[in-house]
C-alpha cells in the first residue's frame, strides 16, 4: 500500500497535483529545480527535498511532471539508481510515445505507468484531471488509488506508451477542432451572423463539439471560455503547439496520414512565432481573422 510519494516537477500542474495528494493523506516529498515552484508546493503542505535522490529515497511511489521527454528520461535514469524494486513510478508529463516506452524500460524492476493528463491547471487545482494510462494491468491497478485524489477520470488505454498515444490523438483532434470552430465563427462574422445566433445553431446541430460547446472561441456564449477574459489561458497556444508537434512526429514515425493535424501544427507554429504563445489556444481566432492581411492571398 502506498503511503509515501516523491513528486518531481512542482510547476503549474505538479504543485497543485502534489497538494491534492497531501490533502488525501499521503506524505509527499517534492523536488523542483525552481525555487518559486518549491515555495508554491511548500505552501500546499509538500515536504521539500534538496535533490531527486533525497526525495525518492525509500518512498512507495514516485510521480514525475516535467516539461519534456529528455528531462523525464534524465530523471528516471537517476531514479533507477535509488528506488527499491517494486516501487510504483508514474510519469504524468506529456511526452512522445517512444520516450514513454523508453522510460518504462529504464525501470524493469518497478511498477511503471505513463499517465498524461488533460484538464489543465484548473483540473489540477480541482483534482478533476483526466488520466490516460499506459502500462501492465497490475501497474494500472496499483496506480489508480494514487491518481484518484488528483483525477476525475482514470482511463486505461493499453500497454506501455498507450497513455501518451491517446493523449496525442486527443490533442491533435482538439487543435484541429478549435481551428474549425474558429473558422466557422470568422466566416459567420463575414456573413453577418451574430455570435450567439451561430453558437445556438452549432452547439445544437451537427457542428457541435467541445471547442464550440464548452470552450467557445468568441466571447459571450460560454461564460467560462477564455475568450471572455482576453484569452488568458486555460491552455496556452505554446502547449498546444508542443502537443501538435508530438502528434506530427508520431504520425511520421508510424506512417499515419494526418494532413489536417500537420496543417493545424503549421497554423499554431505561425501563431506562436507571431508572439502569441502565452495566449489561450482559442485565441487562434484572431490570427484567422487577420489571415488574408498577413498572407496577402485568398485561400478558400
Ligand atoms: P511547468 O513548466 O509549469 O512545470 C514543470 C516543472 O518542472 C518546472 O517547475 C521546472 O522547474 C521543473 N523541472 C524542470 N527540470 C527539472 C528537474 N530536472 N528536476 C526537477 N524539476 C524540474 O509545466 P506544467 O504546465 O506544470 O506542465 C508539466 C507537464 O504537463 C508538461 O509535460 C505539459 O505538457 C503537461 N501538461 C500541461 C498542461 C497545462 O495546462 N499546463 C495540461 C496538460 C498537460
Amino acid at each position: 500500500m502506498v503511503r509515501s510519494i516523491a513528486f518531481i516537477g512542482l510547476g503549474n500542474m505538479g504543485a497543485p497535483m502534489a497538494g491534492n495528494l497531501v490533502k488525501a493523506g499521503y506524505t509527499v516529498t517534492g523536488f523542483d529545480v525552481a525555487p518559486a515552484a518549491r515555495q508554491n508546493a511548500t505552501d500546499r503542505g509538500v515536504l521539500i527535498a534538496d535533490s531527486i535522490e533525497a526525495a525518492a529515497d525509500g518512498v512507495d511511489a514516485v510521480i514525475t511532471m516535467l516539461p519534456n521527454a529528455a528531462l523525464v528520461l534524465e530523471v528516471w535514469i537517476r531514479l533507477a539508481a535509488i528506488v527499491r524494486p517494486g516501487t510504483l513510478v508514474i510519469d504524468s508529463s506529456t511526452i512522445d510515445v517512444e520516450g514513454a516506452r523508453a522510460a518504462h524500460r529504464l525501470l524493469p524492476g518497478c511498477v511503471t505507468v505513463d499517465a498524461p493528463v488533460s484538464g489543465g491547471t484548473g483540473g489540477a487545482e480541482a483534482g478533476t484531471l483526466s488520466f490516460m494510462l499506459g502500462g501492465d494491468i497490475g501497474a494500472i491497478d496499483a496506480a489508480r488509488p494514487v491518481l484518484e485524489p488528483m483525477g476525475g477520470r482514470i482511463i486505461p488505454c493499453g500497454t506501455a506508451g498507450a497513455g501518451q498515444a491517446a493523449k496525442l490523438c486527443n490533442n491533435m483532434l482538439l487543435g484541429i477542432s478549435m481551428i474549425g470552430a474558429a473558422e466557422a465563427f470568422v466566416l459567420g462574422e463575414k456573413l453577418g451572423l451574430e455570435h450567439q445566433a451561430l453558437f445556438d445553431v452549432l452547439s445544437t446541430s451537427s457542428g457541435q463539439c467541445w471547442s464550440v460547446n464548452s470552450y467557445c472561441p468568441v466571447p459571450g456564449p460560454v461564460s467560462t471560455s477564455p475568450a471572455n477574459r482576453d484569452y488568458v489561458p486555460g491552455f496556452a497556444s505554446a502547449l498546444m503547439l508542443k502537443d501538435l508537434r508530438l502528434a506530427s512526429q508520431a504520425a511520421t514515425d508510424c506512417t499515419a496520414a494526418t494532413p489536417l493535424g500537420a496543417h493545424a501544427r503549421r497554423l499554431y507554429e505561425d501563431f506562436v512565432v507571431s508572439g502569441e504563445g502565452h495566449r489561450d489556444f482559442s485565441a487562434i481566432i484572431a490570427f484567422l481573422r487577420d489571415y488574408h492581411a498577413m498572407h496577402g492571398e485568398q485561400t478558400a
